[in-house]
C-alpha cells in the first residue's frame, strides 16, 4: 500500500476534505469501536488543532507533510495535560506533566494526536490482555488477541482509525502486534529516537517506533522523531533516510537463523511459508546463508532476566508517594505494600518479584551478571553475522495469534512466544515487521544504525513476495 500520509496531505491541500471532518470521522470510529483499542480520546485537543490546520489552508498558507495527519499514541507516552495510565490501576488517574520528545516532534510537525491507546500494563505482555481497559481484539479476527504490548496501536492502524500510531518496543511490542494485524511496525536502532517521556520498562532495550500501513509512512514518521536529545543521554544523531535511498535494494546476502526454523515450537505453516519466501528471494539472485544462533530458550531467559531486573528497578518509584493511586495503610511501609499490591497487575507483580530476586545479594552474580555476559555474547554473534550478510530475515512469531484468554493461563508459554523478537532487542538492532511471507509477517534486521537497509529490503520484499 502506498503512503496514506501523502494521500491525505494531497486531499487536504486540494481542499477535497477538511482536516476537521477527517479528525471528526476518525474520532467517531475510535469512540464507537468494539476492539478495546482506546484508553482515552484527545478529542478537544485534536479538534482545536484541526481547526488551525483548516484556517491555514483557507488562508492559502502552505502546510507541511504531517500537518493535519491524525495519529495514535500508546498509553505509555507523556502528553502534557492528558492521562497516561500505562493501562494500570496504579496510574489510572495520572496526568502527564510534560510531553515526550518523540511526541513533541510530531506535534511540532503538525500531526494531530487523537487517542491514547490500550496496551499491556507497563508494556508487560505479548497479547494486550494485561490491561484494566479490557483485552484488545485482533483487527483481522476479533476472537484472537491483538498482540502486545502495543496491541491498541496496531489494531487502530489496521482498522484505519489512525493513519499511524506510535508504539513502544522493549522485546517485540511493536513488531509482534504489527505481525498479528498485518501492518508494518519498526523498532529502530536503540537510541535513534529519544526515550524521554516514555514510561520506562527495560531502559536498555526500550525503543520508540512507528506502526503504519506503508514503508513510506514508516520512513516519514521515523525521520521526524529521530535525533539526539539532551534529555536522553543514550540518544544519538542519525542521518535522514530519503525516499530515493530506500527505493532500490543494494542487498546481496541475506541470512537466517537455522535453529529458529528447525525449532520444534514453530508452526508447520509458518515454517513452510518462511522457507517458500527464502526460495523466492534466492530466485532473484540474492545469496542466502544459514546462520547459527543461540537457542530460543536462552534468548528468552536472558531477555526476561534483564527486563525483569530493569522493570523492578524502574517501577520502584511507583509507591503512591509521588505517583499513583495511594492506598493508606497502618504505617508508611504498609502504605507502600498495599498501594503496590492492590494496584499492580498479577503479571507486573510477577516481574517485580522476579526482578528483585535476580538482583538480590547471593543471586545477582549467578543470574543477573550471567544475563549481562550472555547479552554480550549475543551482540558479538550479531557483529560476526553482519560481516557475512547484509540483513537477517526471520519469522516474527513461531505461531499464529492465540485466542483471547489463552495466554493468561500460561505465562511461560507467553514468554516463549517472544522467541524470535527478543534477541534483536538485546542486540539493540533495527528490525522491521513487514506484512508478507507468513501469516504473522516477517522481520528484517540489519546491523546497528542501518535502519535504511531494513527499509530498502522491505521495499524489495513488497515486490518479490
Ligand atoms: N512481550 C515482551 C515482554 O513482555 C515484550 C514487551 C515489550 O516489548 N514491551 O516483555
Amino acid at each position: 500500500m502506498d503512503s496514506k500520509i501523502k494521500e491525505i496531505h494531497q486531499q487536504l491541500v486540494s481542499k477535497q476534505i477538511t482536516c476537521t471532518a477527517l479528525v471528526q470521522e476518525k474520532l467517531d470510529l475510535l469512540k464507537q469501536n468494539t476492539y478495546n483499542s482506546v484508553n482515552s480520546l484527545l478529542d478537544t485537543l485534536a479538534l482545536e488543532l484541526a481547526a488551525k490546520v483548516d484556517a491555514k489552508i483557507t488562508n492559502g498558507e502552505t502546510i507541511g507533510l504531517l500537518e493535519g495527519i491524525p495519529f495514535g499514541i500508546k498509553d505509555v507516552y507523556m502528553v502534557q495535560g492528558t492521562y497516561t495510565t500505562a493501562s494500570s490501576d496504579l496510574l489510572k488517574n495520572y496526568k502527564s506533566p510534560y510531553t515526550a520528545t518523540a511526541i513533541q516532534k510530531l506535534l511540532d510537525a503538525g500531526a494531530i494526536p487523537l487517542v491514547k491507546e490500550n496496551c499491556d500494563s507497563f508494556g508487560h505482555g505479548s497479547s494486550s490482555e494485561n490491561t484494566i481497559f479490557g483485552a484488545v481484539k485482533n483487527a483481522v479476527n476479533p476472537e484472537l488477541v491483538g498482540g502486545g504490548s502495543s496491541g491498541g496501536s496496531a489494531v487502530n492502524v489496521a482498522l484505519d482509525y489512525t493513519v499511524f500510531s506510535i508504539g513502544g518496543d522493549t522485546g517485540g511490542s511493536i513488531r509482534q502486534p504489527a505481525g498479528y494485524n498485518h501492518i508494518y511496525g519498526l523498532k529502530p536502532t536503540y537510541g535513534r529516537i529519544s526515550r524521554y517521556g516514555l514510561m520506562a520498562y527495560a531502559s536498555s532495550t526500550d525503543c520508540v517506533g512507528p506502526l503504519a500501513k506503508s514503508i513510506e509512512d514508516i520512513r516519514i514518521v521515523l525521520n521526524v522523531m529521530s535525533g539526539k536529545d539532551p534529555k536522553d543521554q543514550t540518544s544519538t544523531t542519525s542521518e535522514e533516510i530519503t525516499e530515493e535511498g530506500i527505493a532500490a535494494s543494494s542487498i546481496k546476502t541475506v541470512g537466517y537463523f537455522k535453529n529458529f526454523i528447525e525449532s520444534e515450537a514453530i508452526d508447520a505453516q509458518i515454517k513452510a511459508d518462511f522457507l517458500a519466501a527464502i526460495e523466492k528471494i534466492k530466485a532473484k539472485g540474492i545469496a542466502v546463508k544459514e546462520l547459527d544462533f543461540f537457542k530460543s530458550d536462552i534468548l528468552v531467559s536472558t531477555y526476561y532476566t534483564l527486563a525483569m531486573a530493569e522493570t523492578a528497578s524502574n517501577l520502584s518509584r511507583l509507591d503512591g508517594t509521588n505517583y499513583g493511586n495511594r492506598i493508606e495503610g497502618d504505617n508508611l511501609i504498609d502504605t507502600y505494600a498495599v498501594t503496590r499490591s492492590e494496584n499492580f497487575s498479577e503479571e507486573t507483580k510477577r516481574r517485580i518479584v522476579g526482578g528483585n530476586q535476580v538482583l538480590s545479594q547471593g543471586f545477582s552474580d549467578e543470574i543477573y551478571l550471567k544475563g549481562l555476559a550472555l547479552r554480550d555474547q549475543i551482540s558479538e554473534n550479531f557483529s560476526k553475522d553482519f560481516e557475512e550478510v547484509d540483513v537477517i530475515l526471520s519469522p516474527v512469531t513461531p505461531a499464529a495469534p492465540p485466542k483471547i484468554g489463552d495466554s493468561l493461563k500460561d505465562p511461560l508459554a507467553m514468554y516463549l512466544s517472544d522467541a524470535y523478537t527478543v534477541g534483536f532487542s538485546l542486540g539493540q538492532l533495527p528490525t522491521l515487521t513487514v506484512p508478507q511471507g507468513t501469516t504473522t509477517g516477517l522481520q528484517i534486521t540489519a546491523a546497528k544504525n542501518n535502519d535504511e537497509l531494513v527499509m530498502q529490503f522491505a521495499n524489495f520484499l513488497k515486490d518479490t513476495l
